[in-house]
Parts: C-alpha cells; structure tokens; sequence
C-alpha cells in the first residue's frame, strides 16, 4: 500500500495553490463581495477572470484519459483553503466536479447544451419541506400531458438556485404512469419557478433555496430517467458530490489551523509567544492530527472507488469523520485566537460558519454512521 502522493500529485497540488494563493484569494478577498450569495453576474466575471488558468479549467487526466480522482481531491482541497463557495460554485468557475450531463442522452444533451455550457451550474433539487434523510417519499409531482409533463412541488436547500442555469428535479409521477420517482431537467430560459433564498449559518457566498415549482411546465425531453430508476439516480449524484465535500472539509479545516499557528507564534502573553504554552501547542498537534487523519480516510476512499471497489464505509467514514473534525479543529482556532477569534475580523469564525454546514448535506452525520453499521453488521437501521 502506498500512502504518500506521487511526484506528479505534489507538483499538481503545487500548482493548484499557487493559483489559489495568486488568483483565487484576492478575487475571493478582495474584488467580490463573498459575505453574501453571488449573483450570475458575479459567475460569470470570475469565471473570466480564472478561465485564463489552464490549472481551473482542465479537470486531472492521467494520460490514460481516465479521471486521477486523488488529484481531484487535491483540487478541492486547495480551493477549499481560500473559500469552500469556490469549491461549491466548481462546476461553474472551473470544471464539472460531478456531472449531471452524464444523465442527458446525445439529443438531450444537444437541446441542453446550454445548461451545461462553460460557467453554468445546476442545482439538485432532491430534498423537500417534509422530505430529508430519507428521499423514497418524494412529494413533487409530476403529471404527463398532452406535449409533456407539469410539475407541482417545493424543494428545499437546493444549492445556488438564484444562479443556476436549471434545476435537477427529483418527481412522483402520477399513478397511471406507475407512481416512481423520475428525474427532470427544469432549464431556467423556458421554465417559470419561484427561488426564495433561505438565510444560512454559513457559505454565504451561495444561496440555499426554496424552490417552487406550480403548473411548471416541461416537455418530453426534459426527462432524464424515462426507462430508470430517477432516486437510484440522484442517489449515484449525490454520491459523486460527497468527496468534494469530504475534500472541503479538510481544506476549510487546514485553513483554521494555518491560521492558529501563525497567530500562536506572533501573539504574546505572559512574555511569550503562545505558541510556546504547552497547552496551546497541544491544541495545534490534536489539529494537525485529526487533518492528517482525515486526509488519510478521504484519499483511501478515493483509490479504492478508482480501483472499482463502492467502498461505501469507507466514504461513510471519510464524510462523517472529516466534516465533524471540521467544526471541532475550526472551533479550536477560534480557542487559540481568544477574543479576536470570534469576530469578522478573525476568518477562524467564517471557517467555524462554514464547516459547520457541512456535516449535514449530502447524508448527515449520522446516516452515515447507520451507512457504516449496515456495512459493519449486514444489517439495516433504515428499515
Ligand atoms: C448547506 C446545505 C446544502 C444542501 N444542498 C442541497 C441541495 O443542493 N439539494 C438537495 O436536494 N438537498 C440539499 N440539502 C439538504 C440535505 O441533503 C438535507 O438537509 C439532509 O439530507 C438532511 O435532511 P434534513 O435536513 O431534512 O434532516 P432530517 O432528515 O429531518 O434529520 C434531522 C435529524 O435527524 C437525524 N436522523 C434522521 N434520520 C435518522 C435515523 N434513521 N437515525 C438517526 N438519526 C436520524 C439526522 O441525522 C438529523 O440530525 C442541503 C443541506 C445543507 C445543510
């Protein structure tokens, strides 16, 4: 087993910071307002301003063609130690880090190719007022008509629907055409719904969303899922997400204690800096520990699900373990900082904000320790 990166990872990661270092930091920092949702204005200038960068728009080939998903974790790491909205906002400012499009058929994806042109995102509207954990009870419905289908609904925290060039929306089909959950792209230049924006915690740079959706019509070719299962689906999707938000954990997470060491050694008490306090030093090794260890979890899964293996406990363990060590490592460099560490002076409390919105998306910590326990035992707590 090999547990240390290749040279051409580390030149990789050496090359995606010191994009993030020089381009991403002063756009995000300076020349756009990231404390409130971006506007698709907002999108497309930074998209222009990064596209320039071969590093963010290429998405880690090997030569073989295939997706080097260690590097791609490396990607949304580094990303993710400026600002996790960047690494949320991926698929629009840099490359697709998961891909609705696979859904499309060829037609399909030529009626939507503007959907899914460069700077575009799509939301997932999977999640429901009364639908959470468990998404088998989908309420959203949808009905055929004559030239195609009419959604009636309301999903909720879908992800940056104020920009999003369309909405992946997870349905009920009425009875007479069998009562499953179907799969439909709502494209926001022909369809009419209502976005509210609900205020969040923390990413503020994103909108989390109510969306609804009344008399909202599509036509035929707005189904991704005629002939499959559309939650099996959305469910392989989400799964897709999942490592970006283990690899943002980590990223917000090495960010914090960055941040803690170099205010540890400049900031002096008692004469000294605070660093050199056996308690504070104590606090930054249990930081770097549990980072590493996180790291550790998160790109074993990753080479495991490239060597074919679902390793589902393990990207069980990387999620719950990382984004909880997350809020535990940012909530310590609010300790490490004193006074300061809570205030919008300090980034440790964005980082405390952020981190703490991430142990809920995309399977809560909880569910995922169920994952693991089915995995452990063979049994299901779900049913
Ligand atoms: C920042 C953010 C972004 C999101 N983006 C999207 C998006 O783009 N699209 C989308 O569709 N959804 C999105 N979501 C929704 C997210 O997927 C759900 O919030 C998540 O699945 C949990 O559902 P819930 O919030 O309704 O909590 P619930 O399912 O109601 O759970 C409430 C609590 O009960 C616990 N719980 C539930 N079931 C069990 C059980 N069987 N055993 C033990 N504990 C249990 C949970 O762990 C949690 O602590 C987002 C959420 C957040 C916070």
């Amino acid at each position: 087993m090999n547990l240390v990166f290749t040279d051409e990872q580390e030149e990789y990661r050496r090359q995606v910071r010191s994009f993030a270092e020089r381009v991403l930091r002063p756009l995000a920092e300076q020349q756009f307002d990231f404390t409130k949702p971006l506007s698709r204005d907002d999108i497309a200038a930074l998209r222009l301003a990064i596209e320039v960068h071969e590093v963010a728009t290429s998405a880690p080939i090997r030569p073989d063609g295939t997706l080097d998903r260690i590097c791609l974790g490396v990607f949304v790491e580094e990303v993710s130690r400026v600002n996790i909205c960047l690494a949320l906002l991926g698929n629009a400012l840099f490359f697709p880090l998961w891909n609705i499009r696979d859904l499309l058929d060829e037609e399909q994806a030529k009626i939507y190719a503007h959907v899914f042109a460069p700077g575009e995102i799509v939301s997932m509207g999977l999640s429901e007022p009364d639908v959470g954990s468990d998404p088998t009870h989908i309420q959203t419905k949808v009905r055929r008509t004559d030239t195609g289908w009419v959604i009636n609904g309301r999903k909720q925290w879908t992800s940056y629907a104020t920009i999003a060039a369309g909405i992946l929306t997870a349905c009920r089909k009425a009875d007479e055409d069998g009562g499953g959950i179907s799969l439909f792209l709502v494209d926001r230049t022909t369809q009419e719904y209502d976005v509210r924006v609900i205020p969040c915690l923390g990413m503020s740079a994103i909108s989390t969303c109510e969306v609804t959706f009344e008399e909202c019509w599509v036509p035929p070719e707005a189904e991704l899922t005629p002939d499959r299962d559309g939650l099996r689906a959305a469910l392989a999707l989400v799964e897709q997400a999942r490592f970006d938000i283990v690899f943002q954990a980590i990223g917000v997470a090495q960010a914090a204690m960055d941040l803690a060491v170099s205010y540890a050694k400049d900031r002096t008490q008692f004469g000294r800096p605070i660093g050199s306090f056996q308690l504070i030093q104590g606090m930054l090794a249990d930081m770097a520990t549990q980072i590493e260890a996180a790291r550790l979890l998160a790109y074993r899964a990753c080479s495991r699900v490239e060597a074919g293996d679902p390793a589902r406990a393990e990207i069980s363990m990387a999620k719950a373990y990382a984004t909880e060590m997350g809020v535990r490592v940012a909530s310590d460099a609010i300790a490490v900082h004193g006074a300061i560490g809570l205030t919008k002076e300090c980034a440790a409390e964005r980082y405390l904000r952020d981190a703490r919105m991430l142990t809920i998306p995309d399977g809560t910590t909880q569910i995922h320790k169920l994952v693991i326990g089915r995995e452990l035992t063979g049994l299901s707590a779900f049913r």
